[in-house]
């Protein structure tokens, strides 16, 4: 089919998501043709783009990987499909939940596998208001999240979520969602070092039970690193001291590793790097990798305890999809999984770290960068139009939409958050000379539009 006929019909049919519906309908789609050799796109027009964002952050083993499409199509003709209602199964899930089990932190052996990272956090909400409906606390029905943070958009859990352009026309925050201040260290709200950062963070918790009320408070989540509200890395043991007040404030820890899980930040989980073993877990991205949608809401033994002992015997818990735990995904989760341990994928992300490291911070030589962050392989730079004062550029100059168009030409793929955040996740096979090449196109990219 010719490019004008498929963004025809692209304009007329196909709704987008997150994104400007008019503005989109003028500007048409850029089609993406082939991804291929790990970290290579190429769009319907020939041209070809170091895909320097994984996708949308998922694609952490890389395109073009046989094992996982052979994982999908051996399923695919044994059993394409399973329900798991009615008490059936399929192997592959099976064999996933428990291969979580062995991975994840804690007691989190439990796990309801979903389409994606919204479902498994929905999923959470609606299964934490059933935790405590049977264990006869049903007036703790309050959930806490931190500004900047993304949770997905599904209808509750978008008001979790604390970015603008998730609440606009969608009568989201709820009355029982609520937020604390970001940790931001570059544009810190809350002044101080790490140190005073993190006891800040663990007051404005404390506070916030306080005015909700502490025996009104169900759970807190959180992403170990921020991604969508801009790539925000707390400080080190941060995550930690917010699990401990969890703990003593007697409210469900809710570790949202959506992007953070599978390698994104050097160990499987990012709750690893500090010990940190949360009550529930929500996965999805790095899981499958992209090739197949799949999400999972992991949960404590105590959890899963509480709401299984908490409803009689014989007496159905409703939540449940057609798709939970399809066989298809979850053989291609085990898949991937066996890519991440066995054939080098999550060492070589964890070996990639210095290399990235330095890159992003050789950038800050650059006159308009005012900032660059990371942990393992998710990171950002951020544009100032003027250091010392850390200012920001005007909106009204379109900066996003222009570096990402000449990112574009350069042949680069990174994404924009608000006008002045640039993002990046390379996959975890990225090498040494990958990112030469995209640290070379990132600064050409720059010297050409600023
Ligand atoms: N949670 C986090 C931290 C995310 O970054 C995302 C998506 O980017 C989600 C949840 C929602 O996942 P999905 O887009 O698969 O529904």
């Amino acid at each position: 089919m010719s490019a004008e006929s498929l963004l025809a019909l692209d304009r007329n049919h196909l709704i987008h998501p997150v994104a400007a519906w008019r503005g989109h309908e003028q500007r048409g789609v850029t089609v993406l043709e082939t991804g291929h050799d790990g970290v290579w796109l190429r769009d319907n027009t020939g041209h070809e783009l170091l895909d320097a964002f994984a996708g949308l952050w998922c694609v952490n083993v890389g395109y073009g990987r046989d094992s996982v499409v052979e994982a999908a199509a051996a399923q695919m003709r044994k059993l394409p499909y399973a329900t798991g209602y009615f008490s059936f199964g399929s192997e592959p899930a099976i064999r996933l939940a428990a291969k979580l089990a062995e991975l994840a932190p804690g007691t989190l052996n439990h796990s309801y596998l979903t389409l994606g990272g919204s479902e498994a956090v929905d999923a959470a909400i609606r299964l934490i208001v059933q935790y405590y409906n049977a264990t006869g606390r049903p007036q703790k029905k309050h959930f806490i999240a931190v500004e900047r943070g993304y949770h997905g958009s599904s209808s509750v859990g978008s008001g979790l979520t604390a970015l603008p352009a998730f609440h606009r026309g969608f009568d989201v925050p709820l009355p029982n969602q609520h937020y604390i201040p970001s940790t931001y260290p570059y544009r810190n709200p809350l002044g101080g070092d790490d140190a005073a950062i993190i006891a800040e963070s663990v007051a404005a918790l404390r506070a916030k039970v306080a005015e909700i009320g502490a025996d009104q408070v169900a759970a807190f989540f959180c992403e170990p690193v921020q991604g969508s509200g801009g790539v925000v890395v707390p400080p080190k043991g941060w995550l930690k001291a917010m699990r401990e007040a969890c703990r003593e404030l007697d409210i469900l820890f809710v570790a949202d590793e959506v992007i953070t899980g599978f390698g994104r930040t050097g160990p499987m989980f990012a709750c690893e790097a500090e010990g940190v073993a949360p009550d529930l877990m929500t996965l999805a991205k790095g899981l499958t990798s992209g090739y197949v949608p799949m999400g999972a809401l992991m949960m404590s033994d105590a959890v899963y305890a509480a709401i299984a002992d908490g409803t009689p015997a014989g007496v159905t818990v409703g939540h449940g999809a057609t798709y939970s735990g399809h066989p298809v995904a979850a053989a291609v989760a085990l898949e991937v999984i066996r890519l991440y341990e066995e054939e080098g994928i999550l060492a070589n992300g964890q070996a990639m770290e210095p290399v990235f490291a330095a890159g992003l911070q050789a950038m800050l030589d650059h006159p308009l960068v005012g900032d660059v962050r990371h942990r393992g392989l998710l990171g950002a730079i951020e544009l100032v139009s003027d250091k010392a004062a850390k200012r920001a550029f005007d909106p009204a100059l379109g900066l996003a939409d222009r570096l990402f168009r000449t990112g574009y030409r350069n042949g680069l793929i990174f994404r924009s958050f608000g006008d002045h955040i640039l993002g990046f996740a390379p996959a975890l096979c990225f090498g040494p000379d990958h990112f030469e090449q995209l640290f070379a196109r990132l600064k050409r990219t720059l010297d050409e539009v600023l």
